[in-house]
Parts: C-alpha cells; sequence; structure tokens
C-alpha cells in the first residue's frame, strides 16, 4: 500500500474527471422505460389536460342562480356532446368527458334533481367541477429534464403527453471480474478452502441499479497470464471494467500487475476508507476506465457504491451526486485513526429526524451486514469515537427506503 492513502473525496473526484462523455441517445418503448436516464428534455406537444372536462358525474349547465334545465344530451369519456348547449339546457356529463360549448360549470349528479327530461340544479359558481386544458401541463413547457432517472411518475407524465417512447441515454456496458482460486460459482459443491462467489452477482445487481448492463462475467484464476488475458477481453467488450479481489500486494495479487502489461494509467491505488483500502482506478488506452474493488464482499459493494456508481451515473448523464443528508447516530461507532469509516446502517424515521443504527458487525467479510442497510455513516477519521446521539453525515443507497 502506498505510504499515503488518497482521501474518499480526492478518489472520488479523480474518477469523475476521467469518466467517459455520457453514451450515445437511443429510443427507449416506455414499457422498458423504468429506471433509464432522459437524453433529452421532454416538452409538452399539448396542454395537459387536453380539454376542458368534468372532474364529476353530473350535468354540464351554464352557470347561475338555480334553475330547471332541459337535458339535450350526453358527454361521455370519449365521446363528446354532438351539439352545443342553450340557455335554459342541460347535458348529462360523466368525469373526464369533454365540457360541452356552451356550458362553463358541471353540478354534480348529487345535487341535481332529475324528471323525464328536465333537471333541476341549485346556484352554480362559473368553473365549478371543471378541470381546465392546460391545468396540469402547458404546451411547450419543459416537463423532465435531461438526465432525470425516469420512474413510474415520469413514464405516465411521457405517457399522458403521448410520448410512446424517449430518448434516454445507452446503458454503458460493464465487465466484471471476480478473481481468486477460491472461488466456486453458487449453486455447485465447495471443496475444502473453497467459497462461493458473491462479489459477481452483488456487483452485477449493483451496476445494473445504477443504470448500466452487465456485459461480460467472469472467474478469473490467481494468475498473471489469466487475468491479463480476462482483462484485455474485458476491455476490448465493455465501458467500464470492475475487477474484484487480487488488487493488493500479496504474491497471489496479479491484478496491478496485469493492469500494468497492459498498459493501464493507474490514477490511484489506496483510498484512506473502511472498509475498501486496496482500491485501484486507472484508463485503459481507449479511454476504458477500470476499477479495481477489494475482494471482501462488503469493500467491494460499499466501494462500489462510493465510486463506481458515480462514474456510471456521469457516463449515463446523470448526477452523480449520491442522495446525501444526516442524521442522529444511535449507537456509537469507534473512529478509524486515520480513515473514513462507512458504516452500514438502517434509517428510522423519529420527531427530531432520521436515526441511523449501525446493521451490527461492521466486518469487511460480514456481508449480512450489507442486508437492511439503507444509507451508509460516514464517520470521519480521529480518535475516540462518533457518539450514540452525534449527527452525522448519511448517504442513502440506492433502493434504500426512507420508510421507517
Ligand atoms: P483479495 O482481495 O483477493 O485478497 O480477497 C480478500 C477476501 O475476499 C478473501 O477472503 C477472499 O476469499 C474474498 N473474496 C475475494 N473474491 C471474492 C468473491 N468474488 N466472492 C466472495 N469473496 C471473495
Ligand atoms: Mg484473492
Amino acid at each position: 500500500m502506498p505510504a499515503s492513502l488518497i482521501s474518499l473525496a480526492e478518489a472520488r473526484r479523480i474518477v469523475l474527471a476521467a469518466a467517459p462523455a455520457p453514451a450515445a441517445p437511443e429510443d427507449v418503448e416506455l414499457s422498458a422505460g423504468l429506471g433509464r436516464i432522459l437524453a433529452e428534455d421532454v416538452v409538452a406537444h399539448h396542454d395537459l389536460p387536453p380539454f376542458d372536462n368534468s372532474a364529476m358525474d353530473g350535468y354540464a349547465v351554464r352557470a347561475g342562480p338555480a334553475a330547471e334545465l332541459d337535458v339535450v344530451g350526453e358527454s361521455r369519456a370519449g365521446v363528446p356532446a354532438s351539439a352545443p348547449m342553450g340557455p335554459g339546457q342541460a347535458i348529462r356529463i360523466s368525469t373526464g368527458a369533454a365540457v360541452p360549448d356552451g356550458a362553463d360549470a358541471v353540478v354534480p349528479i348529487e345535487l341535481a334533481a332529475v324528471a323525464d327530461r328536465r333537471v333541476a340544479v341549485p346556484e352554480t359558481a362559473p368553473g365549478a367541477n371543471v378541470r381546465r386544458a392546460g391545468e396540469d401541463v402547458r404546451a411547450g413547457v419543459t416537463v423532465l429534464g435531461a438526465g432525470s432517472e425516469l420512474g413510474p411518475a415520469g413514464l405516465g407524465v411521457l405517457a399522458s403527453l403521448g410520448r410512446g417512447a424517449a430518448k434516454c441515454r445507452r446503458r454503458p456496458g460493464v465487465a466484471l471480474l471476480a478473481t481468486g482460486d477460491e472461488l466456486v460459482g453458487p449453486g455447485r459443491e465447495l471443496r475444502p478452502g473453497e467459497i462461493h462467489d458473491s462479489n459477481a452477482i452483488a456487483l452485477a445487481a449493483q451496476a445494473v441499479a445504477a443504470g448500466a448492463e452487465l456485459v461480460f462475467s467472469e472467474r478469473v484464476r490467481d494468475d498473471r497470464a489469466a487475468t491479463v488475458d480476462a482483462l484485455r477481453r474485458a476491455f476490448r467488450e465493455s465501458d467500464f471494467v470492475c475487477v474484484a479481489g487480487g488488487v493488493s500486494v500479496g504474491p497471489h495479487d496479479h491484478v496491478k500487475g496485469a493492469l500494468a502489461d497492459l498498459g493501464v494509467d493507474e490514477l490511484f491505488w489506496g483510498v484512506a476508507i473502511k472498509p475498501g483500502k486496496p482500491t485501484c482506478f486507472g484508463t485503459a488506452d481507449g479511454g476504458v476506465p477500470v476499477l479495481g474493488l477489494p475482494g471482501n464482499p462488503v469493500s467491494a459493494m460499499v466501494v462500489f457504491h462510493l465510486i463506481g456508481r458515480p462514474l456510471l451515473r456521469v457516463m449515463l448523464g446523470a448526477d452523480p451526486h449520491p442522495a446525501a443528508t444526516t442524521a442522529v447516530l444511535d449507537s456509537a461507532v469507534a473512529r478509524s485513526p486515520s480513515r473514513e469509516q462507512a458504516v452500514r446502517c438502517a434509517l428510522r424515521a423519529a420527531p427530531d429526524g432520521w436515526h441511523a443504527e449501525p446493521t451490527g458487525s461492521q466486518g469487511s467479510h460480514v456481508l449480512t451486514s450489507m442486508l437492511g442497510a439503507q444509507a451508509l455513516a460516514l464517520i470521519a477519521p480521529g480518535e475516540g469515537e462518533a457518539a450514540a446521539g452525534d449527527r452525522i453525515a448519511i448517504e442513502l443507497l440506492p433502493g434504500g427506503t426512507l420508510s421507517a
């Protein structure tokens, strides 16, 4: 490990500065749009609602004093009245149906007394129970900006504006390499000394959740030539390479050497975070970034969140900054003298705001400590502890919910 580690903030700065430009846009059908990043400003081409319509089932009338009116037709959702309405007349109307010409208010069915083809209505104010055209969105207005992530509401708004597809950033292709002679794929029997490879699955899920596409995933033996070969193919086939394990300087760690063999420009190695110290980052010839993650499963996931995800968000044209806020720490955490700590926490809503409770043992091999973690508390290095009751910085984990 180098004598001086760089800070997480510095590592992020370097990674964001080295990030490739946002990927090209492509048309994405709305049905496939969840989680995609918009590559266009979406401008409304028509008003929403597109026409004045009724907010209630009832009678379209001309506003005025109580009256008895002739019912001369009907306006249903999707089937407007065939003729306009004159003085002394009313038209039966359903919720969402067009308000007929000549009417400017709707009397709810509950307030109308109908007999034969006549209806008695109370005094009615202009505009009562009418939803005006453009009340939601005016034609020409930008409703969603480039860089927004499409969620259920955004997709619904696009559909309501008549858009069948939207220009979104192509998903960056991520390559994952899990290194280690001890690794066996899940679903296979373990022999002595072996463990199941969890990094490939967890990191792939994180990459996809960040908006990327998994295009390459291999387990690699602890062997220099095999590592070089796998990395070379990964660089060819992807936009961003993540390699987990083998990043340190033990006799069986080959990632640093293999990256050097491939001419990768190492921009840093060693970050003052816990977990996650043996993290390296560089760019290959064609500019493809490579993130070397520690093999320990918690370290790998934490570093991917802290450093890999922001990089992917830049490649997607989205805001790379994680949702960050503060919370009250519920249990003391011993500080690390020299490294910023990323403590997995569950969040709880309380009258004085959010509270963060560490999820138990914080060993970098204790993968179950990621279960139920909604945020990472970032505890500055120093002496002593972050005490229970201290207000601390937290970053929300994606998918982490802010419910109690
Ligand atoms: P390394 O960074 O290669 O020294 O690995 C550090 C620790 O993480 C070791 O205990 C490895 O067995 C473990 N490890 C490495 N890769 C994986 C993986 N893909 N899945 C689960 N554990 C791993
Ligand atoms: Mg290893």
